[in-house]
């Protein structure tokens, strides 16, 4: 069983990104670069399901910049066994990857693809869910459990208020939610490792796919700045201003 693992190369989730002063995006110029922590979650659980015996090959994906490079690396000293690097310098949307993942697969035939649930720079949560439509294939999104049976997939999801359990056939598109695992550090060894594994390089254009932008940004600019709070002096002052200052009582 094949498992086929995106990664998105995204700007470190410690950095506070700034708005350019033109107000057409966010500054990465200089500024750190991770993979995307729910695709971390992704590759752990396609590399644990390997090693129990249950997978036989993990293959990391990148769409963008010949930088991903990087990000195919750290997937492979997780524990990926090769990557696929999808070469471009155009500006990815999710429906973009989402027909480059569905060239990959109809190529690769994956039994499962492993994704994170959202890239936590553009925040779209729409990749997986686009794939699996294309595919045809079955989704369980914000996974907190996966088990892979005989053509079959049980997978626990994070929904408002609880957990729902789902069994999907398979191949399928499963998507992952924080407490699916805790993604082990690479050792330094394995870093060496990955190293020598092999990384493919494609261009969109080899896989026949269009990745025109279909969506404009208008604008982006920070969020409202948040006022100074104020100390009351009693609860009677505190009702006072909840009542009828905020008005939410
Ligand atoms: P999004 O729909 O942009 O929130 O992304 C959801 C998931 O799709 C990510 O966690 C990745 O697993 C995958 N993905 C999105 N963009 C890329 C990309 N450029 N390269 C590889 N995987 C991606």
């Amino acid at each position: 069983m094949k498992i086929l693992v995106p990664v998105k190369r995204v700007v470190d989730y410690n950095v506070k990104v700034r708005v350019k002063a033109d107000g057409t995006g966010v500054d990465i110029a200089n500024v750190k670069m991770s993979m995307n922590p729910f695709d971390e979650i992704a590759v752990e659980e396609a590399v644990r399901l390997r090693e129990a015996g249950i997978a036989t090959e993990v293959v990391a994906v990148s769409c963008g910049v010949t930088a991903c490079q990087e990000t195919l690396r750290a997937a492979m000293a997780i524990g990926a066994d090769r990557g696929i690097l999808v070469e471009t310098d155009v500006e990815l949307q999710p429906l973009a990857v989402a027909k480059l993942l569905k060239a990959l697969c109809d190529k690769e035939q994956p039994t499962v693809v492993i994704g994170g649930k959202q890239a936590i720079d553009d925040d779209s949560n729409q990749t997986g869910q686009m794939l699996a439509a294309l595919m045809g294939w079955p989704q369980a999104t914000f996974a907190s459990k996966v088990t892979l049976g005989d053509g079959v997939a049980t997978v626990m999801r994070e929904i408002d208020g609880g957990l729902e359990t789902l069994e999907i056939k398979l191949p399928a598109v499963v998507t992952t939610d924080l407490r699916l695992n805790e993604p082990r550090y690479a050792t330094l060894p394995n870093i060496m490792k990955a190293k020598k594994k092999p990384l493919d390089t494609v261009k969109p254009a080899d896989l026949g796919v269009d990745i025109a932008p279909r969506l404009a940004t208008l604008k982006v600019a920070e969020p409202p700045k948040r006022s100074a709070g104020v100390r009351v002096a009693d609860v009677a002052q505190l009702v006072d201003k909840l009542k009828n200052e905020a008005k939410v009582i």
